[in-house]
């Protein structure tokens, strides 16, 4: 290396320097963002689209969507979603396939979010509880139906619409069709013996 290439990589490294240190600078000044957790869990924002954990979605009755047809099983890519069922006497006498269990692993979840888009009945949602730290993998496979099932009450049967009452003022309507008798038609053995 001669002198005037020392020179040159010198005040390319000083250059280099100077500019890595520019942005260290600039973030001596800036507002801190360091969150204090867990002494802010309070005030603490968690995005609502942030996926924390896998949940059922229950309505007000505790009642939920889910017709356990399996499709997000099926499409989970790593078996996170394991769901058993069981046959079920509906009030008219039919058979119907019920969700038993719906036990989810937390800890195989990839939070690919294929369960949810997939399910025809937007029965599951994933929640933002982010705090989701056990001490055992065990404790992280959840039964997502946590609440004891409820059966719908059956539907009112409809009912029975009147028919109108034959009048005998009524005129009598004939047959618009008359059915004409063919020479071609063979009578039938009753018939033969009559004649
Ligand atoms: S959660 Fe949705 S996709 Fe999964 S079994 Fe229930 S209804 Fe089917
Ligand atoms: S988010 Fe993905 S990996 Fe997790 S349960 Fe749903 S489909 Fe499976």
């Amino acid at each position: 290396m001669n002198i005037k290439e020392y020179f040159s990589s010198l005040i390319e490294g000083t250059h280099s320097l100077i500019k890595g240190m520019e942005v260290t600078g600039k973030e001596l000044f800036t507002k801190k963002v360091t969150e204090q957790y867990p002494e802010n869990r309070a005030e603490l924002k968690i995005p609502e689209r942030f996926r924390a954990t896998l949940q059922f979605i229950y309505d007000d009755e505790g009642y939920h969507k889910c017709i356990a047809c399996k499709t997000c099983e099926r499409n989970c890519p790593n078996g996170t979603i394991q769901i058993t069922t069981r046959m079920v006497d509906l009030p008219n006498g039919k058979k119907k396939m019920k969700l038993d269990k719906y036990i989810y692993d937390l800890g195989s979840c990839t939070f690919c979010g294929l369960c949810v888009s997939t399910c025809p009945t937007d029965a599951i949602e994933f929640s933002n509880d982010f705090e989701q730290a056990v001490f055992r993998r065990e404790a992280l496979i959840k039964q997502l139906n946590y609440l004891p099932e409820k059966e719908k009450p059956a539907p009112e049967p409809k009912p029975a619409a009147a028919k109108p009452a034959a009048s005998a003022d009524a005129p009598k309507v004939e047959p618009k069709v008359k059915v004409e008798e063919s020479k071609d038609v063979q009578p039938n053995q009753e018939q033969k013996e009559t004649e």
